[in-house]
């Protein structure tokens, strides 16, 4: 990060804010996206969370080692996912490099199903003495128990959500006064209740302008949806081939933009 982070706030990095396929996708394939525009060029979905003291990653997709370097991150104290999807889990295996230089296993917070699958599929990251290489993460469960309520990592402060992505179950982080929502289609009672009130809300928008999508909220829900949380600004992220940024910005009402790889927030504890 650029600049320093004010003592009692938190400073917020889109690292990525692509659909799936990211923009443009393989094959330098840009949809209805201006290649002009250089706020098109998005890798896939995360965010870094900063106080001058701690790191906090959600998610960490494919470009993972790529939106670091390009943030001039040097160190992540946890990782936060929000399910279990290769687009925002497959540049896991480059936390190596923090899990060498903290000294340290780099904890992982995330829930049953995520760390299942984990455990199936990086079982050498995530258990002692499962192969030759040393294990690298420290799997923490958010039980459900948890949802709702607040919990600490370093000096930050998260509250986790669960969202319904139809294919599995996901999970939202609130961060005082910011929000963070990827991959949703729906969000229950409980949901919207630790959402509201937030002023910044950064939420999936794949389903964009169609009422077909299964697994990805719709323009028109987000706005339902903000009559209940009431943020101020709204940060459409998970864009895809068809969501091009100044198409995007003209369209949207007041409150509602699209993010850009390399956004910077800020967010009161
Ligand atoms: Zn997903």
């Amino acid at each position: 990060m650029g600049e320093p982070i004010m003592a009692g706030s938190l400073g917020v990095t889109i690292l990525g804010c692509g659909g799936s396929a990211g923009v443009p996708a393989a094959g330098n394939y840009w949809g209805a996206c201006d290649p002009n525009e250089p706020r098109n060029f998005r890798s896939r979905c995360s965010i870094v969370v900063q106080s001058d003291q701690t790191t906090l990653i959600v998610d960490t997709g494919p470009e993972f080692r790529m939106q670091v370097n390009r943030e001039n991150i040097n160190t992540v104290d946890a990782v936060l996912y929000s399910h279990y999807h290769g687009d925002h889990v497959d540049g896991i295996a480059d936390l190596r490099t923090f899990r060498f230089r903290n000294k340290a296993l780099v904890p992982i917070y995330a829930n049953d199903e995520t760390l299942e699958v984990f455990d199936r599929n990086f079982p050498h990251f995530v258990n002692a003495g499962d192969s030759i290489y040393p294990q690298i993460l420290e799997p923490r469960l958010i039980e459900k128990n948890a949802y709702n309520k607040p919990m600490r990592v370093g000096d930050i402060d998260f509250i986790p959500f669960e969202q319904d992505h139809t294919t599995c179950k996901t999970l939202g982080y609130r961060f005082g006064d910011f929000a963070y929502s990827v991959d949703v289609l729906k969000i229950d009672e409980a949901g919207l209740r630790t959402l509201k009130g937030v002023k910044t809300w950064v939420v999936d928008s794949a389903g964009y302008k169609h009422d077909d999508n299964l697994v990805h909220i719709n323009l028109k829900n987000i706005y339902e949806y903000n009559k209940i949380i009431g943020a101020q600004r709204v940060i459409l992220t998970s864009l895809t081939l068809a969501m091009d940024y100044q198409t995007l910005l003209s369209e949207l009402p007041d409150g509602y933009e699209p993010a850009y790889d390399g956004l910077r927030l800020t967010a009161a504890r």
